[in-house]
């Protein structure tokens, strides 16, 4: 099973990183309950996983998928007698490419001979959440509260982040990107940047300095404002190519260099912008 460690970045708030992917997966203690943000890839790491939040706390869980990407969710299979709560969006894209995602990721893992991975996504059922939510949603964990936030379209058109007010601690699953390029294959390139604008506004979340991406090191609140202020860059040139009639990827990837976005990246946020024009 690959490393992961536990780092408690606040009084009962835990961030535990993993080698793959450098997912982030999250749990705060509360005194009756406890959330846990993010499942992992597929059911015996949502196994893993379960096992050491037990080491942690024994209190009764409460489950959250920031988006329906496999690597945020499809360790659900793990913590299917726990209420799992997810923006209703997700539901309905996990339904939607639940499958598509599987075969992908099977894929790529027997294309790079990991052939015993592979088989686990394969045999891993795909466990919907079912406690769907549509605006922020305050949760009750006994002694302190969480907020389930949802501030518009960025990453997915259903990315929840979570904010825990007492600890000025914030998940923000792949909203906020560290170590690499904000995800775009299924991104909103020219709303991404209000949303996070929206989140580092937010009452609950406006004076956190502790901003847990869904993958990389955790940041402070200068890394969103600067991520955000990147994503207003990209996507206010966008706008003024896309404004001239005569947008392509190539001339939408051009305007958006010089930003410090990979050319992938900027293909990759072009061809989504051209798509969503219509
Ligand atoms: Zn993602």
């Amino acid at each position: 099973m690959s490393e992961a460690t536990w780092r408690e970045v606040a009084p009962g708030v835990h961030v535990r990183r993993h080698e793959e992917l450098k997912l982030n997966c999250g749990l705060v203690v509360g005194e009756e309950r406890s959330l846990v943000i993010d499942t992992r890839s597929f059911h015996a790491q949502g196994d893993e996983l379960l096992d050491a939040v037990r080491q942690l706390t024994d209190t009764e869980l409460v489950v959250v998928n920031t988006h329906a990407h496999y690597d945020h969710c499809f360790g659900n299979a793990a913590f299917r007698d726990s209420q799992i709560y997810a923006h209703s969006g997700a539901a309905d894209g996990l339904r939607r490419t639940g499958e598509h995602q599987r075969q992908q990721v099977v894929d790529h893992l027997r294309a790079t001979d990991r052939e015993q991975l592979a088989e686990q996504v394969r045999e891993t059922e795909i466990v919907l959440p079912f406690y769907l939510v549509e605006e922020d949603t305050v949760l009750d964990l006994g002694g302190r509260t969480v907020e389930l936030q949802y501030a518009g379209r960025g990453h997915t058109d259903h990315d929840l982040a979570v904010a825990v007010p007492d600890a000025a601690v914030v998940f923000t699953g792949d909203l906020v990107e560290e170590g690499a390029d904000p995800a775009m294959e299924d991104a909103f390139p020219l709303e991404w940047a209000p949303t996070l604008r929206s989140l580092l506004g937010r009452d609950s979340s406006g004076a956190s300095d502790t901003w847990v991406p869904g993958h990389g090191q955790v940041v402070d609140r200068s890394f969103v404002e600067a991520q955000a202020e990147q994503l207003a860059s990209m996507a206010e040139r966008f706008s003024e190519v896309l404004g001239t009639g005569l947008a392509g990827v190539d001339s939408l990837a051009n305007a958006g260099r010089g930003l410090g976005l990979t050319e992938d990246t900027l293909r990759l946020a072009a061809v989504r912008a051209l798509e969503l024009r219509h």
